[in-house]
């Protein structure tokens, strides 16, 4: 998808700090963490949010569940973490390429909104 941030970071086009890729997925460290570890899971393929889950995608989205725990175990947060992933403004979603967070290495806050 043309201009989309993460879509340049797929294709290498701007640089990452890597942590997991397989032929669906790309997971690597978030430029302004909110935590000690904070990490982005992402798909290759342009999904624009949760909004745009559908029959057809949504297998890509067990998937990426299943690298989130394996990138979780890896970084050493057996003591837990957060997924998150900000649908829309009121969310306040920047980068419009479907993303979970992985946030973790600390105890967090617990207030969601
Ligand atoms: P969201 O606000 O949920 O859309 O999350 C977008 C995330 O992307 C933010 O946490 C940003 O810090 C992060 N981000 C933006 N640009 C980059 C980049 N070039 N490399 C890594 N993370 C980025």
């Amino acid at each position: 998808m043309e201009n989309c941030l993460f879509c340049k970071i797929v294709a290498g086009e701007i640089p990452s700090n890597k942590v997991y890729e397989d032929e669906l997925v790309l997971a690597f460290r978030d430029i302004a963490p909110q935590a000690p570890t904070h990490i982005l899971v992402i798909p290759k393929a342009h999904i624009g949010s949760v909004a745009q889950i559908t029959p057809e995608n949504s297998g890509i989205v067990a998937h990426i569940f299943q690298v989130i725990a394996k990138v979780a175990e890896a970084e050493g947060l057996q003591n837990g973490y957060r997924v998150v992933s900000n649908c829309g403004d009121d969310a306040g979603q920047t980068v419009h390429h479907l993303h979970f967070h992985i946030l973790g290495g600390k105890k967090l806050a617990l207030e969601m909104a």
